[in-house]
């Protein structure tokens, strides 16, 4: 039976993940535009505090639940976050990760064939591995590693598109694939271990900042409330095939590091580390199929945006 709800009022959302940096900032655009959310999440790297603003608000439920495990819900949008991002997170149990990829996702569009949601899966510009091309638009077919340190997240976010991409062509689905790239701002975590809060957290406890490598390698950093605005138009589309959401500005580590050194304390030092196994050497979104197709384009500066998370940083940490 098909309970979607489309023509009520008021959106019924799954949110996987939702307690997590990027699932919690989606919670609360949709809570401000007084739909129904669900939070569903296990806890492994997210924080029921990044969630306390909705707690008793009568539009507002969390569940405590791994995705590893299938689960009924009657709902009209699932939005499938549930997964840890940053590389320290994801490497700690490379297993569970490709678990939680593969299971979460085959559970979650086993929800959403059986009540008929539209379901979006963050996908990442880690399918992209270390590319070749610089940028990446989405018909790059990516350069990843089977067998190392970063295949359980990377060819597990593949299999995930892949599984989408099925229950698209066999089930009818209504499928949408956001490839995020590089996110940051208020909420992540300060043992997070992506490179622009360890950045922040070292220096503004005036430690010198960790440069993996040589910091030559690039990165191109997107605020979240650009990124969200971005997955929420998405949603809101027609477009069924992969979208890059992502700021195409791109900085080598070593001009992030001194970026935000000049922000917080030039007198800070910067400490070599080895450059992780299978790091990429080279990351840009071309987002021209977003701007194109979903009339957007991230409008947050690093700059603006670096500060509005150092502001956040210092509230919550010091
Ligand atoms: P995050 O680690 O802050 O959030 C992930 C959330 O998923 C956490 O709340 C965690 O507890 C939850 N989770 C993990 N495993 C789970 C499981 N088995 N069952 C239920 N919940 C589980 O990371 P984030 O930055 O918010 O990333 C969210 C999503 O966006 C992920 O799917 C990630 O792959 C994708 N993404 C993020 C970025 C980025 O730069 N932030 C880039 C590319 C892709
Ligand atoms: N990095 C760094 N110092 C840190 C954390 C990360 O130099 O303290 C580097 C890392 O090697 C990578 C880049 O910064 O080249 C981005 O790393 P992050 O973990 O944020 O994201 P990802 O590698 O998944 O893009």
């Amino acid at each position: 039976m098909n309970l979607k709800n489309k023509n009520s009022q008021t959106t019924r959302n799954l949110v996987t993940g939702g307690a997590g940096f990027l699932g919690s900032h989606l919670i609360d655009r949709l809570m401000k535009n007084n739909e129904k959310v669900i939070s569903l999440d296990n806890y492994f790297t997210g924080e029921r505090s990044n969630l306390k603003q909705w707690i008793n608000h009568p539009n507002f439920e969390i569940i405590r639940h791994d995705v590893t495990d299938s689960i009924q819900l009657e709902v009209d949008r699932i939005w499938h976050l549930a997964c840890p991002a940053s590389p320290v997170h994801y490497q700690s149990n490379p297993i569970k990760t490709s678990k939680t990829i593969f299971l979460g996702t085959y559970n979650m569009l086993g929800l959403a064939r059986r009540v008929g949601a539209d379901f979006l899966l963050a996908s990442t510009s880690e399918i992209y591995g270390d590319p070749e091309i610089n940028p990446q638009p989405e018909t790059y077919r990516g350069s990843v590693n089977t067998t190392g340190i970063r295949s359980c997240y990377d060819e597990g976010k593949r299999i995930a598109e892949t599984l989408c991409s099925d229950y698209r062509r066999i089930h009818n689905l209504n499928i949408k694939i956001v490839r995020i790239f590089n996110t940051y701002g208020p909420r992540m975590k300060a043992d997070d271990g992506r490179v622009i809060s360890n950045f922040i957290f070292q220096a503004l406890q005036g430690k010198p900042l960790p440069i993996y490598g040589d910091g030559s390698q690039t990165r191109s950093f997107c605020y979240v409330d650009d990124l969200i605005e971005g997955m929420i138009k998405l949603m809101d589309s027609n477009l069924n095939s992969p979208t890059n959401i992502g700021n195409p500005e791109q900085f080598t580590i070593i001009e992030l590091a001194k970026k935000i050194k000049q922000l917080i304390n030039p007198e800070l030092k910067l400490i070599y580390h080895p450059l992780p196994e299978d790091d990429p050497l080279q990351r840009q979104p071309d987002i021209t199929k977003a701007i194109e197709n979903l009339s957007w384009q991230p409008k947050t500066s690093l700059e603006n945006g670096i500060n509005l998370t150092i502001d956040w940083f210092k509230k919550a940490y010091f």
